[in-house]
């Protein structure tokens, strides 16, 4: 694992994180800065830069966990709605090179947009 990656950190536990769901290839914890309650990170375990990096498998375990996980996530906030992003890649707007889905509740006063 690269030592500088922040998610492969809160995978080996040294930054501490809120799990949301665990299995052998996948956590899924709360983003430390929402956008809005509930917001929640997908990742694999293995340390994968960006989806274009990331066996069919894998990214397989990590969508599979996503589509799980949204009705999950709607309901613990009471949100009619979601959206789930992958920022792919740099200009994209991803920050942190290790894959990662993004689960955001939405509501209503939204207004439906990204
Ligand atoms: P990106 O812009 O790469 O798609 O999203 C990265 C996300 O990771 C951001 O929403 C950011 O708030 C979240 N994040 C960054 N560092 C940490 C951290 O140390 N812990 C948690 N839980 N989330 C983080
Ligand atoms: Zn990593």
């Amino acid at each position: 694992m690269p030592e500088d990656c922040i998610f492969c950190q809160i995978v080996a536990g040294d930054i501490p994180s809120r799990t949301v769901y665990e299995d052998d290839s996948v956590l899924a914890f709360l983003d430390a800065n929402p956008l809005a309650p509930g917001h929640t990170l997908v990742i694999p375990k293995a340390h994968h830069e960006r989806l274009n990096d990331t066996p069919a498998d894998v990214a397989g375990e990590v969508l599979s966990t996503v589509h799980e996980l949204v009705p999950a996530v709607e309901g613990a906030v009471d949100a009619p709605a979601s959206t789930v992003a992958f920022n792919n890649g740099e200009e994209a707007g991803q920050e942190v090179p290790h894959v990662h889905a993004h689960i955001v509740p939405r509501f209503a006063e939204d207004g439906g947009r990204p």
